[in-house]
């Protein structure tokens, strides 16, 4: 099973993923996660990257396509993965379907005027990805593993303007793009945690 997640900045993309890659044993894939990582542990590509990210712009397409390959050429990922946050526009779209073939997209609709507020109150792990927000986690601690929780660079109210904005421009017609091909499910992601979860199962039986 070869799975995307698509919706904006803040709309559960990440929360979701981790579920369902739970509950199918899939590997989760977030290009942002990866790049992240990239820049905790100081490399070349992270260094490159930190700016676009800062600014709440998209990574060149050159430079997330090839982390992307070298993700998806892993044996876990053998018999199926999810990808969260890629593709991020049409040429990624296009790059991705020479690479390999998706079976859905999983398109989160959410209310655009309402993800600022829950982007301001989101808290990740840098040491393991997790993400909760500041009402979930009052003690600023990791549930998973335990690390600081910190708030991101680019969810800091001047950034994430430009990246609703990016997402409008670039990202919103892949919701197009896959449903001429044929693989988009539209789900409600303004609905619970729970709730969001039980539409995506259903749609993907
Ligand atoms: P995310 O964690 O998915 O919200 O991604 C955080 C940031 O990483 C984005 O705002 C971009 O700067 C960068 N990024 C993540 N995935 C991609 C992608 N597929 N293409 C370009 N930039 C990306």
């Amino acid at each position: 099973m070869n799975l995307i997640i698509m919706g904006a900045p803040g709309s559960g993309k990440g929360t979701q993923a981790a579920l369902i890659c739970k509950a199918h044993s899939l590997p989760h894939i977030s290009t942002g996660d990866l790049l992240r990582k990239n820049i905790a542990d100081g490399t070349e590509l992270g260094k490159q990257a930190k700016a676009y990210m800062d600014a709440g712009k998209l990574v060149p397409d050159t430079l997330v396509i090839a982390l992307l390959r070298n993700r998806i050429e892993q044996a876990d990922c053998k018999n199926g993965f999810l990808l969260d946050g890629f593709p991020r526009n049409k040429a990624q779209a296009d790059e991705l379907g020479k690479i390999t073939e998706i079976d859905a997209a999983i398109n989160l609709e959410t209310d655009l005027n309402k993800l600022a507020d829950r982007m301001a109150s989101r808290r990740v792990c840098l040491k393991c990805g997790y993400t909760t927000s500041v009402q979930d986690a009052p003690d600023g601690k990791c549930k998973v593993c335990g690390d600081s929780l910190v708030i991101r660079d680019d969810d800091k109210r001047e950034v994430v303007e430009n990246r609703l904005k990016v997402y409008a421009e670039n990202t919103a017609p892949l919701v197009e793009y896959y449903k001429a091909a044929g693989k988009l499910k539209n789900i409600d992601g303004m609905q619970s945690i729970e709730d969001v979860n039980k539409a995506i199962e259903a749609a993907i039986k």
